[in-house]
């Protein structure tokens, strides 16, 4: 006990007024030590009050600052939590034993556009296949994993139940956002069916005739060479795929590299057009060049194929007329146009051509020998140029290509 030898005092103070009374009977002196014995039991009395007093306010304001400083340590650690999670790139959210979100990051809120801070997971049955995810998770208390969709993204689910000595104290939900790889895997299975489909055909044509020039005996010498020229036509056109495919295949890599070296546009437009002369002229086209002369830096050999490629679209996609090719130099970039007064394109396919595999009219396309390749790889050689492709054109009319380079290094 901490006052011990105070109350022991008073004690041994009342024995001796007690003794004296029982020895010494005197009345006067008796009630002055009476009196003297109380007024220091009074002031030992206050004395203990005072410090039992003081030491109250002096544990509790230690229990405060204690409570204080755990309250800091917490938001401390909070504020870790939430600025590391923030540089994982992934969402994060803790539902706690009684179901009420206690932690969750900026990701998180950024992927699914909701304040989930502090509310009951119950309320956010809004987003239907998160709340779904949440709710198994929380109630078989068991590790999950399961990939959702929403508004149009994809997302990777994982949850971890938390135990404290085989109790359950809520579950912390990990979010990916995989629309990327998700849209690339699509993106590459739909490729994949594509190619397949467009080999397919000149294939089957090829087995076809094959199969009949062994087959029948008595087929005459012109039919003989009329079937050789269509395995031959078919050959050349999956040549023509496999090569823009290995084309695509290059580009697709991570390291896809240009060599860059200094050409005169006029060169090269000249260059290019003494190529596919003579495929205008058999067509009975006027092909004509309006070109400035310009130093500009490119890949010679990928700029060939995206010049070629667009003259030899203008030939096969006009039937009268003409093809121009026109630049010059804007600013700070040297514009170059490839026109023609062909079929047109309707504004609806604009970005369309530029797709792999997508042609207008499939037909007109096989006929002129082509994968279906051609823009969407000049569209990627341009842009690895810094420049830009683009398209306009009036159906019955005329198309106009106009490619955007960067003059400067
Ligand atoms: P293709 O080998 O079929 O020509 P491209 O990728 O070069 O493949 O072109 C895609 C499609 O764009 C063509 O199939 C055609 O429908 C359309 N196209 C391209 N150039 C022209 C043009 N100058 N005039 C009309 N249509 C064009």
């Amino acid at each position: 006990m901490k006052f011990n030898k105070e109350y022991l005092s008073i004690a041994v103070l009342y024995l001796f007024v007690f003794l004296y009374i029982i020895l010494d009977n005197k009345p006067g002196l008796t009630i002055l030590f009476v009196l003297m014995a109380a007024s220091y039991h009074f002031y030992i009395t206050i004395k203990v009050h005072n410090v039992l007093e003081s030491d109250k306010e002096t544990s509790v304001s230690v229990l405060e600052t204690k409570l204080e400083k755990t309250r800091r340590e917490r938001e401390e650690a909070y504020k870790r939590f939430i600025s590391l999670s923030t540089t994982l790139g992934s969402g994060v959210l803790l539902v706690d034993e009684e179901g009420i979100i206690k932690l969750v990051n900026k990701d998180m809120i950024d992927f699914f556009d909701c304040d989930f801070n502090d509310i009951d997971y119950q309320k956010v049955n809004d987003i239907e296949p998160l709340y779904k995810f949440i709710n198994e998770a929380y109630l078989i208390e068991n590790r999950l994993r399961r990939q959702i969709k929403y508004k149009k993204k994809y997302y990777d689910l994982i949850s971890n139940p938390l135990f404290d000595k085989d109790m359950f104290m809520g579950t912390l939900i990990l979010v990916h956002d995989i629309t990327q790889l998700t849209n690339a895997e699509k993106f590459q299975k739909r490729f994949t069916a594509d190619v397949s489909h467009e080999l397919r055909t000149p294939l089957s044509a090829i087995k076809g005739f094959s199969e009949i020039l062994s087959r029948d005996k008595n087929i005459n010498l012109e039919e003989h060479d009329e079937f050789v020229d269509l395995i031959n036509k078919e050959a050349n056109r999956m040549e023509i795929i496999l090569n823009d495919l290995l084309i695509i295949s290059k580009m697709d890599r991570l390291d896809y590299e240009l060599t860059l070296t200094e050409k005169d546009v006029l060169d090269l437009i000249k260059e290019n057009v003494s190529v596919i002369k003579k495929q205008a002229k058999d067509k009975g086209l006027d092909i004509s060049i309006d070109v400035e002369s310009k130093i500009l830096y490119l890949d010679v050999t990928k700029m060939t194929q995206v010049i070629l490629n667009l003259l030899k679209n203008a030939i096969n996609y006009t039937d009268k007329g003409f093809v121009k090719v026109t630049g010059y130099q804007k600013d700070e970039d040297y514009i170059l146009k490839i026109e023609d007064s062909g079929i047109g394109i309707k504004e609806q396919d604009y970005q369309k051509i530029f797709k792999r595999f997508y042609r207008v009219d499939k037909a007109r396309s096989r006929d002129t020998g082509g994968s279906g390749l051609g823009l969407s790889i000049s569209k990627n050689v341009v842009k690895k140029h810094g420049g830009k492709i683009s398209v306009s054109s009036v159906v019955d009319k005329g198309t106009t290509f106009t490619i955007k380079l960067p003059v400067t290094k």
